[in-house]
């Protein structure tokens, strides 16, 4: 990093914890603390911006900022969210570098409102003309729509992001944006049907539900009554400062502006109460002479109506939640369903349709909002859940983690190939970083052969009894082997076994720390299934996005192979990203929240502690300081330290690299401290770099 005046000058604490002195966990927390009690909830890691949420609005967000950033150098002014969107934007723009923006930080530590600041960023200081505004607006306006269906008020979180969430900005050659192309990840279906204590449903059905006219509730055949919904849970069903109406307004106006059709729009808000009728239907069982209990649909109210929304022929419906179709041996045979198992076939299709609605709505929006051919240039945000770790960790974490350790890799592999080109540049021999590498634990979740994630499928596919515990099993007997084969490689296994382990659970060593994840439901979640009978009958219906959403149904398609696990889809998009974000240059805003309250003013410094580690920040600025910490041209350095040396006081005259040389010698700098590059000089030991320092300032 070069270092400018600000970073050193009126600073709360350090504005860069590269400076911090000395480092360690306390200090690093100390200095946060110290910062965000004056409200300086952004400070650095060299060019990553650490994000506290401040939990209130501060007036940092003005027009008058954004000119202040505005064609500054990063260090020049504070730290703060701007100047890396500005840096970022500057590069894109002058320098035809290809950028992305990381986001990362848990639940409720302001991931998606960073990425929003970015995007109004750039926006407010990119091109302006009425097609370039439009286009602007389109993508602001995307988000909106995105929220509504994917986000949730939790217990971290009143306006929780239940997905991840990738967009590509497009430009032309003079920085006027074009148009993009989200992709999301992985949302969270499973709250479609059941919600944790004090959290909601998405967002979109209370909206719907409290902000539609009534002529249009009457056509959906929806009542406002929250409380008439079993998928709706009624312990929180309003929440302080969410205006469902209001928003709902907002999300319809967003639609629009996209470019969805008028019908279009109708045909989501017939999905929607789709999910919330079928969520009411209901199940009673029937005896049979053979002594199963067979499933039947006990009112059929909410069946019929559910079936007029969708257009499907309700006796076929009903049939497939009392029967299905197993296939053995080239025969097709029906079976009967119970209770328990027709709920969990009505649950599973109410997952299906809900997920496969929002990737219907990213899908309609990339036609909306995407350009031609791709020529141009492309600044990426990521915006996508943090590391977690909570008592109970299942499938849902273990992939999230996965993604973690995969976006570390490429941090870690970035970072250092953006100092091995400086150095390259500036003409200095190359010292090798000592880091963790992770890539052992990507290899235990994803190799193709023995990967947690191949056996997980394998089992998934394996006829004959599967259980999460067979799987379990599995794990532990390879592992082990693959542990005992590694083990004469390197002394890291990553898999850990050891006696103490609760029942039906394994344990990771992730970079940022062990995860235990318990089994049960790994296999389900992974298989993802949905009874062939239904995803049929959703392929027959007359509803206009059926086809779309359910192409396996297609009875002219009934021999494919299954779809593809949950596990493997995420491997896949995963890959894909890795393989965009590799070809960009990268920027990190890492987020942190101060206190889990969603309070203001509050500092907890064990959650904060929890999150530096979680988030590799330590490591982080151990690499940043590994090598030269610093960099700065000659010129500067000289302007800076003059002072110091009779030769180089008041004027140099000469080179400037002779001056520096000079002026570090007279000072007698260590010459292990320091480097010639071509234009700048590297100091390796921020010490001496405070030395200077504090003889300047006794000068
Ligand atoms: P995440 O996406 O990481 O889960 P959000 O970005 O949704 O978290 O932030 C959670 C809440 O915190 C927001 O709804 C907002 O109230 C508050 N918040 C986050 N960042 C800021 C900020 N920079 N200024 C003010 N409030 C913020
Ligand atoms: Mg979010």
């Amino acid at each position: 990093m070069e270092v400018k005046t600000s970073l050193l000058d009126n600073m709360i604490g350090v504005g860069d914890m590269v400076l911090l002195e000395p480092l360690n966990e306390d200090s690093f927390i100390e200095n946060l603390r110290s910062r965000f009690d004056h409200n300086e909830i952004y400070t650095y890691i060299g060019s990553v911006v650490i994000s506290m949420n401040p939990y209130r609005s501060l007036p940092i967000y003005t027009p008058q900022k954004v000119e202040e950033y505005r064609n500054r150098n990063f260090y020049e002014l504070s730290p703060h969210i701007y100047a890396l969107a500005d840096e970022a934007y500057r590069s894109l723009r002058d320098q035809d570098k290809d950028q992305c923006i990381l986001i990362t930080g848990e639940s409720g530590a302001g991931k998606t409102e960073a990425s929003k600041l970015v995007m109004s960023y750039v926006a407010a200081v990119c091109g302006k003309g009425q097609e370039v505004n439009k286009v602007k607006e389109q993508l602001l306006q995307s988000n909106p729509v995105l929220e509504a269906f994917g986000n949730a008020k939790t217990m971290r979180n009143d306006n929780s992001s239940r997905f991840g969430k990738y967009m590509d900005i497009e430009f032309d050659f003079k920085g006027d944006p074009l148009g993009g192309v989200i992709s999301n990840y992985l949302l969270e279906k499973s709250r479609v049907c059941k919600q944790p204590r004090g959290e909601r449903n998405f967002h979109i059905f209370y909206q719907l539900l409290s902000g539609a006219s009534d002529d249009t509730l009457l056509k959906l055949k929806l009542d406002r009554d929250f409380s008439k919904y079993n998928y709706l849970s009624l312990d929180s069903a309003n929440v302080n400062g969410l205006d469902d109406a209001a928003s709902f307004r907002t999300v319809r106006n967003a639609m629009q502006i996209v470019g969805f059709m008028e019908d279009e729009v109708q045909s989501v808000l017939e999905l929607v109460a789709a999910v919330l009728k079928l969520g009411n239907i209901e199940f009673k069982p029937e005896s049979r002479v053979n002594g199963f209990d067979e499933s039947r649909v006990k009112d059929k109210n909410d069946l019929k109506e559910m079936c007029e929304l969708l257009g499907i022929e309700q006796s076929v419906l009903e049939r497939a939640f009392s029967y299905r179709t197993v296939e053995a041996k080239m025969e097709k045979m029906s079976t009967t369903l119970n209770v328990a198992q027709a709920y969990y076939a009505r649950d599973a299709l109410a997952k299906n349709l809900y997920s496969r609605l929002f990737s219907w709505l990213v899908t309609r929006i990339n036609e909306s909002i995407k350009v031609g051919p791709l020529f141009g240039l492309v600044m990426g945000v990521l915006d996508i859940y943090g590391f977690e770790i909570f008592e109970d960790n299942s499938f849902e974490q273990f992939i999230i983690n996965y993604c973690n350790e995969k976006l570390q890799q490429i941090f870690i592999e970035l970072t250092l190939r953006e100092e091995q080109e400086e150095y390259i540049r500036e003409d200095i021999e190359w010292t090798n970083i000592v880091y963790f590498n992770n890539a052992v634990i990507c290899d235990l979740i994803e190799n193709n052969q023995n990967g947690i994630l191949a056996m997980l499928d394998e089992e998934c596919l394996r006829p004959g009894t599967v259980t999460d515990d067979t799987f379990l099993d599995k794990l532990n007997t390879i592992c082990a082997e693959h542990q005992h084969f590694e083990s004469r490689l390197s002394k890291n296994s990553k898999f850990l076994t050891d006696h103490s382990l609760p029942h039906s659970c394994f344990r990771i060593q992730h970079y940022a720390g062990k995860v235990l994840y318990r089994v049960e439901g790994f296999v389900d979640k992974n298989n993802d299934l949905l009874y062939r009978d239904l995803s049929q009958a959703m392929y027959k219906a007359t509803h206009s996005l059926m086809r779309q959403l359910f192409p396996e149904g297609n009875p002219a398609k009934v021999n494919l192979k299954r779809p593809p696990t949950a596990g493997f889809q995420f491997k896949a998009s995963v890959g894909v990203l890795m393989k965009n974000l590799q070809t960009k240059n990268p920027n990190y805003i890492r987020c942190i929240k101060p206190n889990d309250k969603k309070v203001a003013h509050i500092f907890t410094d064990s959650l904060v502690c929890h999150q530096v580690r979680y988030l590799g920040l330590m490591e982080n600025v151990r690499v940043r300081r590994a090598g030269y910490a610093f960099r700065q041209p000659y010129e500067s350095c000289l302007k800076r330290y003059k002072m110091l040396c009779k030769t180089t006081w008041p004027q140099w005259r000469g080179p400037a690299r002779d001056g520096v040389a000079v002026l570090l010698t007279d000072c007698s700098v260590p010459t292990e401290e320091f480097a010639y590059g071509r234009s700048k000089i590297f100091i390796r030991n921020p010490r001496t770099l405070f030395t200077l320092e504090e003889r300047r300032r006794a000068c």
